[in-house]
């Protein structure tokens, strides 16, 4: 099987696909990743399930990134399948039974995260303490993240201070970790959760080494604005003044900004009714996320026998093949008002929530995946 095409024009003219394909742009992400381990003061974890597909991961692999944010033992084996030395963090406070005794003993996990008493007990029956670091898991709010994770999981103020407590008398490291949430759209968010955990950590009677403060920085779709990335590394860099020991390290777990850019889905036109384009990806698809209430659409451009289709343009209703009559894509999509059956759509910007979801509903599934290897060849959007 082919791994990868010059660019899309080559792929399109050499395949003319039947089922949905995804395009991987290596030097994208090598672009992406530099910019966030050039920005962010600390080190930078990849949070995978933004995005588990192994071309992705190589390409942010090559691109340098070095820790990987994992939530399951799924992921970690994932991970492991690509590179021994990469760090992987289990940073998910549920976890299968035995699945953390696997991960530090098979693969060399040694981070580790919990916001329970009951969960940081069934964590230390399966490890070995002395050789782990335990993140304690804090809630912080904040009214400008799209999706608040801390609904979820997170202990209080008091809870923390009681287990990072509990996890220095058990043997392993104390570790804090928060996480604002996801499409933040503010980067005082951080401000704010930044200086709600100094001030939980101005009670604690001993210092720290690691503080994780999660994912959560936002990505731009069209209609749907974010700050750039410096500005949210300007207001990590001005408010992060903990009192850590010597060689204390902050922490970040981008998944969407690292995983969104380098990515494009093609779809093919199966039927025009009108404005109505009936693509064969849709909401069970790589669009799943467009289900939740966030951005509505991605960047797009047309392709006709495997060349860009430009000319005056018209917005479209974008449906996907399946018989579930909510399998429409919510935002209209500016398309060249001669788009027809048979051409293809390239969707740009979606390498963040998007593969990872997608299921075979109804008999729809693509795995056709490609990298991209023209530098000057780019995404749409
Ligand atoms: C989902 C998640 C992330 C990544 O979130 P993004 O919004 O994609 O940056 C990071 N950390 C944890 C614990 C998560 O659950």
């Amino acid at each position: 099987m082919r791994e990868s095409y010059k660019n899309v024009a080559a792929m399109l003219a050499d395949l003319k696909p039947i089922d949905p394909v995804y395009c991987v742009y290596p030097h994208v992400y090598c672009a992406t990743a530099e910019e966030f381990l050039a920005g962010f003061p600390g080190r930078v974890l990849y949070a995978i399930k933004a995005n588990n597909e192994p071309k992705v991961l190589q390409a942010l692999l090559d691109a340098g990134i070095e820790h990987i944010d994992c939530a399951s033992l799924q992921e970690i084996r994932e991970v492991r399948a690509l590179s021994q030395d990469v760090v992987c963090y289990f940073m998910n406070p549920v976890r299968l039974r035995g699945a953390a005794r696997t991960a530090q003993q098979e693969f060399g996990v040694n981070h580790f995260v919990v916001d329970h008493a009951a969960g940081l007990k069934l964590l230390l029956n399966e490890i070995d303490a002395k050789r782990s670091v335990i993140f304690v898991r804090l809630a912080v709010h904040h009214k400008s993240a799209r999706v608040d994770l801390s609904s979820k999981f997170g202990a209080s103020a008091e809870d923390t201070l009681t287990l990072l407590q509990a996890v220095a008398d058990s043997g392993a490291e104390p570790a804090l970790a928060f996480n604002v949430g996801s499409q933040v759209m503010s980067p005082d968010a951080y401000v704010h959760s930044i200086e709600t955990a100094i001030g939980v950590l101005e009670r604690l009677p001993f210092k720290l080494r690691l503080i994780d403060i999660g994912g959560g920085y936002a990505k731009a779709y069209p209609g749907f604005a974010a700050p750039p990335m410096s500005d949210y590394f300007a207001a990590i860099v001005k408010a992060a003044h903990f009192s850590l020991l010597d060689n204390g390290e902050l922490m970040a777990e981008p998944g969407r900004a690292l995983a969104a850019p380098g990515c494009s889905a093609i779809a093919e036109v199966l039927l025009r009714k009108d404005n109505k384009l009936y693509l064969n990806d849709g909401l069970y698809g790589v669009f799943w996320e467009l289900r939740y209430d966030a951005h509505d659409r991605y960047p797009a451009r047309a392709w006709h026998n495997a060349k860009p289709l430009n000319g005056p343009t018209q917005p479209f209703q974008l449906l996907g093949p399946t018989c579930d009559s909510d399998d429409k894509l919510p935002g209209l999509v500016e398309l060249p008002v001669d788009i027809q059956i048979g051409d293809y759509i390239e969707f740009g910007s979606i390498g963040a929530y998007s593969l990872g979801g997608r299921c075979d509903f109804n008999g729809f599934y693509s795995n056709l995946v490609f990298n991209i290897t023209d530098p000057d060849s780019l995404p749409p959007g």
